[in-house]
């Protein structure tokens, strides 16, 4: 750490990496942070913290930050620094010239996830007001939109259905496709905790995870073959069925029996059983129905599921057969139990339920409801356009048809962080407008012709929203080092463009946020700031927020069960690309590093490596250490062996952290059947010896 001297005062603020959403103190000499310490009153850390959230703040003061705004005719041309007004009239006149030229329906934008309630929800009213159209979408696209349709289908809410403090009752933890050790360590913290008092441990994942791994827990594990967590899902709930470990009074009283009885039927079927579908799953049956039973009959059972869950062709599926599962033995609506998305993103919560959706106005209402719109159009005095306009992957694709012109990316490096980069690069090329609004000229950029300078979190006033729908504040310990902070610069950007907002101060923002969105009714910066935070639900019935869901009922009316049908992906492995490449983070770098990577006063630069099994990398005369070609059908890249038996035979794993790796080169188009969430957690590979890049 570089100390600068003892702290002159102290605000308190959130941290801007992860979904766990700690609360620090940050301690300050005039305009410098001194250090972070962290916040012994937040509620979703209560004190604790990992070293993302304590250490890896520097980067606000990077050389590579932009300050001022620029624009260029061409992507060819260099850039050229110009005023804020200049900026705003430059993107505005081009945005405004697309329209006139390809028609209303030509531009659009995506929200940011790493930014605040307030600040999404104006690029979504831009958008929706200003653009006239309904194409945002928002990173959730990419992580968690199944998240937002399985459990919207299952329970009637997109959000996780317990606070953190619940796994202190929690008895059996299943953990599916995460591994919080490194990506919610907060949180992993607290679970271990709880395992050490003699909470059971299930793991599905086919890595052997720091939580598989960890000296004072013995988990179950079941290696899954990448892309079958349908068919794993479905023969825990085959083994519930068949062995009579239903919770039948909890489905009579808060389900659908008629559903119910249907799904049963469906996973009772002998082709569902752990055996019959064991080759298809590389998991041992026995262990299976150990888990199974364990889940079913070892008291609170909690699950907590993350990217490996959703980023499938089937993430939708596996979503609604998780909730399920829930429903069938009753883990739901109480302590201790429940379903558990692990949000990556600091505001992956917040930006969905600000309506960055293209299809739903904020609070989840679907944009067709005239009366959702009348009460917006009334607010906003406009006319809104009742059709959901188009997904990030509509946008590229329509892109390179030649209809969709213009694109404004609010704090998101899409050409890292979508698949498919060559796609990517095709459409953001064919744009005759891309505005990037960020910290750093980031891979994005490079196709940009604006460029409007971004603030840190530690410059802004705001609001997150963690992974437990708990809104807290964002304080502002340092002016913005671009003079403008983050919804200024939209507020200019659609005043240019003929939409003028007014509002003096984010508070206002959030004042009609409450106003217009039913599970915020209340929430005010007064209220945040005399609570500490707030879960939404908030309304009149729970005041104070709800840290709990569904207790005397699913949000829906009744719990609905789903059949879920196992569908193989289209990524298939053969000859050419005979393994499975899936993906995942390490705990000291952040997504494709943007933040971490700049920050110097920690060893955060770990290489992204390639983890292969002894028997495959024998096979290809491949040593730890060596520089391998990893290939896909869709592109290649090169990164160095890592030689573990962490990972299955067939199964190779890296990380995406360095733009150099170019993890997103090799994976695919395919996407889930219901969002469009792409599947980067199955790709067909194949390996050789290399001399490196
Ligand atoms: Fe920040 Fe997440 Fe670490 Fe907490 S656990 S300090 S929110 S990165």
């Amino acid at each position: 750490v570089i100390e600068i001297g003892q702290p002159e005062h102290s605000v308190v603020t959130t941290c801007a990496y992860c979904g766990v959403g700690c609360a620090f103190k940050a301690e300050m000499r005039g305009e410098e942070v001194v250090r972070m310490v962290p916040y012994k009153d937040g509620k979703a850390n209560r004190g604790h913290s990992c070293v993302k959230g304590r250490f890896a703040w520097g980067y606000t003061n990077h050389k590579e930050r932009i300050l001022k705004p620029m624009i260029r005719e061409r992507i060819e041309d260099p850039w050229k620094e110009v005023s804020w007004d200049e900026a705003f009239s430059f993107a505005a006149a081009r945005m405004r010239g697309i329209q006139k030229k390809y028609g209303r329906d030509a531009i659009g934008g995506i929200t940011s996830s790493r930014c605040t309630n307030e600040e999404t929800y104006l690029v979504q009213k831009l958008i929706r007001a200003g653009f006239g159209n309904n194409n945002v979408d928002t990173c959730a696209r990419v992580c968690h939109s199944p998240t937002g349709y399985g459990l919207s289908q299952t329970f009637g809410t997109s959000a996780g259905t317990q606070d953190f403090d619940s796994v202190e009752d929690t008895d059996v933890a299943v953990i599916i496709g995460a591994n919080p050790a490194s990506a919610h360590p907060v949180f992993a913290s607290r679970l271990k905790k709880r395992l050490r008092q003699g909470a059971k441990l299930i793991v599905i994942d086919p890595r052997r995870t720091e939580m598989v791994e960890s000296p004072h827990v013995k988990a179950l594990h079941l290696p899954l073959m990448p892309g079958t967590n349908v068919a794993v899902v479905t023969a825990l709930a085959h083994v519930i069925v068949t062995e009579g470990l239903v919770n039948e009074a909890f489905v009579r009283e808060r389900c659908d029996w008629s559903e119910f009885e249907e799904w049963a039927a469906f996973v009772a079927q002998a082709k569902h059983s752990p055996e019959a579908t064991a080759i298809l799953t590389g998991v041992d049956p026995k262990v299976l129905r150990e888990a199974a039973r364990l889940y079913a009959t070892g008291g609170n059972g909690a699950i907590y599921y993350g990217l490996g869950v959703t980023e499938h062709s089937q993430g939708s599926t596996t979503v609604i057969a998780i909730a399920n599962l829930a429903m069938a033995t009753g883990n739901i609506g109480r302590p201790g139990v429940g379903v558990n998305p692990l949000r990556g993103q600091n505001n992956v919560q917040g930006s969905c339920d600000m309506g960055s959706f293209p299809h739903e106005l904020p609070g989840y209402r679907h944009i067709s409801g005239d009366a959702v719109r009348d009460q917006f159009e009334a607010l906003w005095n406009v006319k809104l356009n009742p059709e959901p306009g188009l997904r990030i992957p509509n946008m590229f694709d329509a892109a390179i048809e030649g209809t969709f012109m213009g694109l404004y990316v609010q704090g998101e490096d899409i050409l890292q962080s979508d698949p498919n980069t060559k796609h990517v690069v095709a459409a953001l090329s064919a744009m005759e407008c891309v505005i990037v609004h960020d910290l750093f000229l980031n891979e994005t950029a490079n196709y940009a012709h604006v460029f409007l300078p971004g603030s840190s979190f530690l410059e802004k006033d705001g609001t997150f929203t963690n992974a437990e729908r708990r809104i807290q504040r964002v304080r502002k310990v340092m002016s913005p080092k671009n003079g403008m902070a983050d919804w200024e610069v939209t507020i200019g950007l659609a005043k240019a463009m003929g939409f003028p907002m007014n509002y003096s101060h984010p508070s206002e923002i959030m004042d009609e946020i409450a106003a217009l969105t039913p599970t915020f009714t209340g929430v005010s910066y007064a209220k945040l700031d005399e609570l500490g935070s707030v879960q939404w639900p908030c309304n009149e019935k729970a005041p104070e927020g709800t840290p709990v869901m569904h207790i005397d009922g699913f949000v829906r009316g009744k719990g609905k069960f789903i059949v879920t049908e196992y569908v193989a992906t289209d990524e298939r492995t053969g000859p050419r690309f005979p393994l499975l490449l899936t993906t995942g983070r390490i705990l000291s770098q952040y997504n494709v590093g943007a933040q971490t990577r700049r920050t110097e006063n920690v060893v955060w630069h770990a290489e992204d490596r390639l983890e292969i099994h002894p028997h495959d990398a024998e096979q290809r005369g491949v040593r730890d250490g060596d520089w391998v070609r990893l290939a896909s059908r869709a592109g290649e890249t090169t990164l160095r062996a890592e030689i573990t038996d962490r990972v299955s035979p067939g199964v190779v794993y890296t990380t995406f952290h360095h733009p150099d790796t170019q993890a997103n080169v090799i994976t695919t188009d395919y996407s889930d059947w219901a969002t469009n969430c792409p599947e980067y957690k199955v790709t067909a590979v194949q390996i050789s010896p290399s001399n490196g890049p």
